[in-house]
């Protein structure tokens, strides 16, 4: 053949030896790179596509809406919940007010949500995030520090959230961040000129310009490993951060601020007022006063509180919400091909240990655990297989009766 005639890739020209397959069409060619490089572009496209239509429908998501869809995955926090839906729905209505009307710049609805461990303020930011169809990472604030401290940057954050966007930029510039654990950089005293405290308030100073919106040089893989890597531009303008602390104590501070204010409020008033009673008043000053600096809390201009949970919550989270434990574990044993199902006593059961333990509901799932590891080991290769289990209290009494705190894994 002569080489005028060679058959090649009719997309990229080379040649068929070139090339490890060459598929012909009616009239031409196409060689596997092509192939590769063009499904990933139809990939990437639909991806995109596919965030857009996401993106329109949920701006049209109202707060109440948006509120009954979070009940669904977090059992009570009323209050944070509407907290969260009237901010989320705020949060794309000033995203989309950019583009319609320049005079009326609305600021940010960047949130902190005060509640102890476990009581599910991770759970709503990424329920929220999961609803939305948006990127999502939670970043722990312990772990970072101010530029040129050993420890991760705060630029750190958003190579996780460009991770979990894949790497679309624009996608990722609208995403959302929880970061966690904002009270363990507060600063010690309230007083800024005691002691200049470097690990809290230098951290509190280097998110203030990513909460705020601002563009960014991201490391892609994340850390000062890669010297090397070409950074990308993130604006974090249209990212909402979702801010989150146990805030320890915060209750005597609000305590106190109640008791110096109100008149006729006594202190013998107050011991009887249980912290979930005072959360409710919660008020930036508080914060101010646990050591978060002024510049960060307006910062965070929406505050909201999740309340500890109580018997009932816990009793609900293990078989409520769409994803409760207890359903999970039904549906793990239903591929086995059996129908697991609880005496009634047996969650009570679970509940009582899990408040003994004082874990919340982290505690849960770990006594579930120790509840159930038997029956899914013993269970799938049991002869005959029984294709229904049903776990009484006697069984649960005798599983959980020598539990230590020690042997739980409640993380
Ligand atoms: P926090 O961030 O407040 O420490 P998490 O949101 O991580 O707590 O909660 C830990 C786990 O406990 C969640 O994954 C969830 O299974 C359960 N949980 C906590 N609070 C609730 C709640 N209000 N409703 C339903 N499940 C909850």
């Amino acid at each position: 053949m002569a080489k005028d005639q060679a058959v090649r890739c009719s997309l990229c020209g080379r040649e068929k030896k070139e090339t490890k397959v060459l598929i012909a069409g009616v009239s031409g060619h196409i060689c596997e790179a092509c192939i590769t490089q063009a499904y990933q572009i139809i990939h990437e496209e639909s991806k995109a596509e596919q965030q857009r239509r996401a993106q329109t429908s949920m701006e049209l998501l109202k707060p109440k809406t948006i509120k009954a869809k979070l009940d669904e995955y977090v059992i009570g926090q009323e209050a944070a919940k509407k907290t969260l839906s009237v901010a989320v729905y705020n949060h794309f209505k000033r995203i989309q007010n950019e583009t319609h009307n320049t005079e009326v710049e609305i600021d940010k609805s960047n949130l902190i949500l005060v509640g102890e461990t476990g009581t599910g303020k991770t759970l709503l930011a990424r329920t929220i995030a999961k609803l939305l169809q948006l990127p999502f990472c939670i970043a722990d604030a312990t772990v970072l520090t101010e530029a040129g401290y050993v420890g991760e940057d705060v630029e750190s954050i958003l190579t996780r959230l460009l991770q979990a966007a894949d790497y679309n930029v624009p996608a990722a510039e609208k995403g959302i961040v929880f970061i966690d654990e904002i009270d363990k950089i507060a600063r010690k005293s309230d007083n800024p000129s005691i002691t200049r405290d470097v690990s809290g308030e230098g951290v509190q100073q280097a998110l203030l310009k990513l909460l705020e919106g601002t563009v960014v040089n991201v490391p892609p893989q994340g850390g000062r490993k890669h010297p090397d890597a070409k950074m990308i531009q993130v604006n974090t303008k249209n990212i909402l951060f979702i801010c989150g602390g146990a805030f320890d104590g915060i209750d005597k501070k609000i305590a106190q601020r109640l008791n110096t204010r109100a008149v006729g409020f006594t202190t013998t008033h107050m011991k009887r007022v249980e912290r979930h009673d005072v959360l409710q008043y919660l008020s930036p000053q508080d914060l101010k006063a646990y050591g978060l600096i002024p510049e960060l809390i307006g910062r965070l201009p929406v505050l909201t509180y999740l309340n500890p949970l109580d018997r009932n919550a816990l009793r609900s989270i293990l078989t409520e919400p769409k994803n409760a434990l207890i359903k999970q574990y039904q549906s793990l044993l239903a591929m086995d091909g059996i129908e697991l199902s609880f005496e009634d006593a047996v969650l009570d059961l679970i509940v009582d240990k899990t408040m003994d333990f004082n874990l919340g509901a982290r505690g849960l799932r770990g006594i579930c655990e120790v509840l159930l590891l038997e029956l899914m080991y013993e269970l799938p290769e049991s002869t005959p297989k029984p294709n229904q289990y049903h776990v009484t209290l006697a069984f649960a009494k005798q599983k959980l009766q020598d539990l230590k705190l020690e042997t739980l894994n409640a993380a």
